[in-house]
């Protein structure tokens, strides 16, 4: 392998390890080794082609570990470091960057997905996105940005010791959102209509209550009383609609997942519930500080969460595998 292999998504369902120059960073950039990159669904939507806004080829990877080999002297980044990456690059100038909203940013560019991103030997990127370890290793580091997404969106729907919290899809960023909720002091339910997740999702959030969708009626009369905080991770339109149904009156629904079409609900039951409806995008600086946090303070655990691994040469084949069985795969990662 050269200095600079990538793994390039050359058109939809086409994988191949390829050699490319190395990056030369610009003004404020850093140049990076990344070490480790997750594999998310974003990414099996990449290869498939089903992501919208999307050019290619592309590289993907924006849940990375990297270590530094150059940064600009006046940057505080240490050379020889490993750092976790915050992938969302921002204008800086928009209404919602100079809100401190740059998750939202009207320009945003996320590596790996608007932009080539860390499955590669070598990367360039600003500066500014990368976030100290604090002494995570390499794999805990490339767990930062999924987890960072539950936690921004446990962040907006203000979630406290009091609520009784509802997460529907126990896929990683679901369960990511039911492992911060259960750390903000709710009692959390999650539902999914795969078994197999939630026995894992048992395992992940300690006292949480895990349950088949097909045993949830969210017409019944006492699922409109059962949940204070709903949150939707599942990127299914029906589930989108049927969780309003879950929220009790006075309680907030959050949409963590989105789909491309419309969502539509009944507006009588959403004003008679004074509902608040919540839009939750990407995560931000705090949110990946509380999950560095969270994971040196031994809340979440690489070794449960991880589960399963290769190489940037070994994805060539992995990927696509993943990208139509997930069953029993929390998270991926690729060692680089
Ligand atoms: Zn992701
Ligand atoms: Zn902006």
């Amino acid at each position: 392998m050269t200095a600079n292999a990538a793994l390039v998504v050359v058109n939809p369902g086409q994988l191949v390890l390829e050699d490319r120059d190395i990056p030369v960073a610009s003004e404020g950039e850093v140049l990076v080794a990344p070490l480790r990159s997750g594999i998310c669904g974003t990414d099996y939507h990449i290869y498939g082609g089903n992501q919208p806004f999307l050019s290619y080829p592309r590289v993907m990877g924006h849940e990375l570990a990297v270590k530094v080999l150059e940064a600009p002297p006046d940057s505080g980044i240490e050379i020889g470091e490993t750092y976790v990456v915050n992938p969302y690059v921002a204008c800086g100038t928009c209404r919602a960057c100079r809100k401190g909203k740059p998750n939202c940013c009207t320009r945003i560019a996320v590596l790996g997905v608007h932009r080539d991103g860390g499955m590669t030997k070598r990367l360039t990127l600003p500066a500014r996105n990368l976030v100290p370890s604090e002494g995570l290793s390499a794999d805990e580091c490339a767990m930062v940005e999924f987890l960072a997404i539950g936690a921004h969106a446990v962040r907006r729907a203000a979630v406290n010791a009091e609520d009784e919290v509802l997460v529907v899809g126990a896929g990683p960023i679901g369960l990511g959102v039911a492992r911060f909720a259960a750390l903000a002091g709710a009692a959390v339910t999650l539902i999914d209509r795969d078994q197999s997740r939630l026995d894992m999702a048992r395992k992940l959030i300690p006292g949480c209550k895990a349950v088949l969708a097909a045993q949830m009626d969210a017409k019944s009369p006492e699922a409109a009383e059962a949940f204070d905080v709903v949150f939707d991770a599942t990127g299914n339109r029906e589930s989108i609609e049927t969780g309003f149904g879950y929220v009790a009156h006075g309680g907030r629904y959050c949409l963590v997942s989105v789909v491309k079409g419309d969502i539509t609900f009944v507006d009588a039951d959403f004003h008679r519930k004074e509902m608040t409806l919540i839009g939750s995008r990407n995560a931000l600086a705090p949110d990946f500080k509380q999950v560095i946090g969270a994971i040196k303070a031994g809340h979440i655990s690489s070794r449960d969460w991880i589960t399963h691994r290769t190489t940037l040469a070994g994805a060539v084949d992995d990927l696509p595998l993943w990208a139509k069985d997930r069953s029993q795969l929390v998270k991926a990662i690729i060692e680089i």
